[in-house]
This record gives structure tokens, C-alpha cells and sequence, in this order.
């Protein structure tokens, strides 16, 4: 007989985390936790959570991390803390996203604590789901070990995005390296070579991972780096997106947008901060290491394209995006139940926030995070604020009942 919950939550990085958060914020985080949380994670532990460990400055500055938690909370440890005080006093500065990874694992340690104490939750390590079944009346269910089957009446996804592919498009390179595993100082060696070597690094991607690849690449080998070595290929022109107050006195180009939501990040559209600032320092020719190419047709080969012809076997970092990581959805029949999707976002009910199959509300099927963020007035919301604020809180509104 399956066991049943009221929520299972599969993946736990920061916008699960969001749902706690949340919780915490309307008071209910007790009577949660007593009806039943069952979470699913692929990693064994916390301190495997790594998305985040990127060496170049946040998008969003640090009072974005720290918006919507309550202080005297499940979370007051963390919040109270010296360093975040410290924080709170430049909550407009932006911070290296390794220090935010750090303090994102502080908050998953105080949902790890909270839940450990619960009869009634758990979190599943090491258990990653590769399919879930959804039926009428009995819910949402994960088959595990063999015949066992949790149950739940609610279920978020929060498993995050993955790396998109990128078709080979320049042939012959020296191989194609993510911007993740760049920004990760994962690839530093290579890239050392290719410079040394005086051939080119071609990013692909004109979009905050794009420049914040290129950003990495001036901040940690600048003075190596010849005029025009490094080249970023956008397939469109890029999309600077500014606050009201930024913009005064800049000049904007067909395109651009003005975000009335100020501070508020939307990573898929729009350059911000520093990536931003070394776009417009390109355009300027102040940074002449970087040549940029915004093309405005694909039916020329890229390849081609590039005055690269010349210059060596080029080292190619793939900066084109993200897609979200899902794992299967069937119904008791075994027929699978596709998800309503663009190609970095699944697509949600407006109001009730719920995964839309068809253009249908799939009932109680929620989720938070990259891959799954909530539409606003210019694209897809990608944000921990908006993870652990807006988007949270009307899942959590739904799941228990609150007007
Ligand atoms: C380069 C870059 C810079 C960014 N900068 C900012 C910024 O400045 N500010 C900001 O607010 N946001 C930023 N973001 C966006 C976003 O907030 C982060 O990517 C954040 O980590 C997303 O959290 P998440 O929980 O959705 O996904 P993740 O952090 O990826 O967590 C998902 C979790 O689900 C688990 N999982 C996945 N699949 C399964 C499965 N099948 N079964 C069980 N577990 C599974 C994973 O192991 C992981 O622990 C940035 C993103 C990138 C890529």
C-alpha cells in the first residue's frame, strides 16, 4: 500500500529551498511538515550542491538573496549571523556567487535540520527520480525501490536546467567547452594553452552567460590575451536591460529594455550589471581583446562568417542557454503527459501557477527554479528573489489553503 504525503518536492537547491522560505514567511511551516514533505535529491548530501559556484560577481545584488527570509524563523541562525548583518548594510553591492553559494547551503542545512526533527517528512539523498505517475484521485507517485510507491496530493518540480547541446558549427575546433564548467574554473588549463598558443576562443551566446564567460576570461588571463582573441557570437543583437533609474542619460538601442521591476534580474533577456558593462565597453572599443559578431541571419555557415581564417585552431566555449532537466511524466496508463514548453522554460497557468499540458492546468502540478520560472512582463523570471518571493508564496498559498 502506498504511502501518502501532502507534498513531494524532487530536487533541492535554492528554489525548493524557496518553498520553505515561503512557508516559513506565512507561518505554516509547522503544519507542513506535519501533513508530510517527501523530497527527492540526486546528490548525497548538501554540500554536493554546487550550481552556483561561479567565480565572477553576482547578477543580482546581495539584498535579492536575502529578500522575503524571515529573520526569527527556521532560519535565524543564518540570518542573524554577523556576516549577514554585514550584508544587509550593502544590500546593493553585488558578491561573488561562490559566497552566495555558501550562504544558500546554510539555509538547505536549516531545511535539512527542521525536517530531520519532523515524524512525518524526509529528504531522500542520493534518489534521483527519472519518472513520476499522476493519476486522478490518488495523486502524484514515485516509484522507488522497486514495488514501494510514495504518494503525494501536491507535487513540485525544482530539478533545475541543464547545459543546452550546441550543434558543431565551427569545424575542426579544438572542441567545445561549457561556459558552466569555464565559470566553474573547471577548464583554466586549456584555456591557458589555447592562449598561449595565440589561437582564438570563440563563445557562442550573447547573453549573461556569454559575456560572464568573457568577463572570466579578461579578469583571469587578461594580460595574456592579444587584440581580438577572444570572439562572442549572439545569433541576434544583444538586449541590454536597464532600471528606470539606470537609464537616465543612457543611450538605448532598438531592443533594449527598461525594466520597471527594479533590481530584479530576468537572466534570459537582457545583459545587467558587469556582463552589461562589458558589452557596452566592446561597443565603445575600450575592450579591444573581445570582437564581437551580432548576427542577423543563420543562412550563412558561422564558420564562415568569422575572420578567424588564419588565426589558428579556435578553442569554442558554449554559452547558448539552458533548458530545463525533467524527468518523465506518465499517467497510470504509461502514456507519457507532455509538459506545454518554450526552449529554456516550461510554461505555467498565470494565475494558479500550475504546469499546463495542452494549454490544461495539470491540477497540483507545480514548479520553481531555472527551467520553471513564472512569465512576467519581459520573459521568464529568473531570480532567486523571485524564486524564494512571488513564485513560492503562490504555490504555497495553493497548497495550504490560504486566501
Ligand atoms: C551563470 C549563472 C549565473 C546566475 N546568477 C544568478 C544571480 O546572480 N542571481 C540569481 O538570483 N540567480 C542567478 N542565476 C539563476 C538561478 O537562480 C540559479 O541557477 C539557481 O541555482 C537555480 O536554482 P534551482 O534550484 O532552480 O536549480 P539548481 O541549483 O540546479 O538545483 C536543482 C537541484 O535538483 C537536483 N535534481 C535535478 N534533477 C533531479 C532528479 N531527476 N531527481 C532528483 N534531484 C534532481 C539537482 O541535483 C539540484 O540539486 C544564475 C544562473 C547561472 C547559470
Amino acid at each position: 500500500m502506498a504511502s501518502k504525503v501532502k507534498l513531494q518536492i524532487l530536487g533541492f537547491g535554492p528554489a525548493a529551498v524557496g518553498i520553505f522560505v515561503a512557508t516559513d514567511r506565512l507561518g505554516v511551516l509547522g503544519t507542513l511538515l506535519e501533513q508530510g514533505v517527501y523530497i527527492y535529491e540526486k546528490h548525497a548530501d548538501v554540500n554536493e550542491w554546487n550550481s552556483l559556484e561561479y567565480k565572477i560577481p553576482s547578477n543580482s545584488p546581495i539584498g535579492d538573496f536575502l529578500c522575503g527570509i524571515r529573520k526569527d524563523g527556521v532560519f535565524a541562525e543564518v540570518m542573524q549571523s554577523p556576516r549577514i548583518r554585514q550584508w544587509l548594510e550593502r544590500r546593493d553591492d553585488s558578491i561573488c556567487l561562490t559566497a552566495i553559494s555558501g550562504f544558500l547551503k546554510e539555509l538547505m542545512l536549516c531545511v535539512v535540520k527542521a525536517v530531520e526533527k519532523s515524524p512525518t517528512s524526509r529528504i531522500f539523498w542520493s534518489s534521483p527520480v527519472s519518472e513520476l505517475y499522476m493519476h486522478e484521485t490518488e495523486g502524484f507517485g514515485i516509484a522507488r525501490e522497486g514495488e514501494t510507491l510514495m504518494t503525494s496530493d501536491s507535487l513540485v518540480l525544482a530539478t533545475g536546467a541543464r547545459n543546452r547541446d550546441m550543434p558543431e558549427l565551427i569545424p575542426n575546433a579544438f572542441g567545445t567547452i561549457s561556459s558552466d564548467s569555464v565559470l566553474r574554473c573547471r577548464e583554466d588549463d586549456r584555456i591557458r594553452a589555447v592562449i598561449h598558443s595565440g589561437c582564438p576562443i570563440v563563445i557562442f551566446g550573447g547573453s549573461h552567460s556569454g559575456f560572464s564567460s568573457a568577463g572570466y576570461l579578461l579578469s583571469e588571463f587578461g594580460a595574456q590575451l592579444s587584440e581580438q582573441q577572444i570572439h562572442v557570437v549572439s545569433k541576434d543583437k544583444v538586449v541590454q536591460m536597464y532600471s528606470p533609474e539606470e537609464v537616465v542619460g543612457t543611450e538605448l538601442s532598438q531592443g533594449d529594455v527598461v525594466n520597471p521591476m527594479t533590481r530584479e534580474i530576468n537572466k534570459f533577456h537582457g545583459l545587467r550589471r558587469d556582463a552589461r558593462a562589458l558589452y557596452r565597453s566592446v561597443l565603445e572599443g575600450d575592450e579591444r581583446r573581445i570582437k564581437l559578431y551580432e548576427l542577423e541571419n543563420d543562412d550563412v555557415p558561422v564558420a564562415d562568417r568569422l575572420a578567424l581564417n588564419g588565426s589558428g585552431t579556435p578553442l569554442v566555449i558554449n554559452a547558448t542557454g539552458y533548458e530545463p532537466r525533467i524527468p518523465k511524466l506518465f499517467d497510470l496508463k504509461s502514456k507519457e503527459i507532455c509538459l506545454d514548453r518554450t526552449s529554456s522554460n516550461i510554461c505555467k497557468d498565470p494565475f494558479s501557477g500550475e504546469l499546463l499540458c495542452g494549454g490544461k492546468a495539470i491540477p497540483k502540478l507545480y514548479a520553481t527554479g531555472l527551467g520553471f520560472a513564472d512569465n512576467g512582463v519581459d520573459g521568464a523570471q529568473v531570480g532567486i528573489n523571485f524564486f524564494h518571493n512571488q513564485t513560492a508564496q503562490r504555490i504555497v498559498e495553493n497548497l495550504m489553503n490560504i486566501a
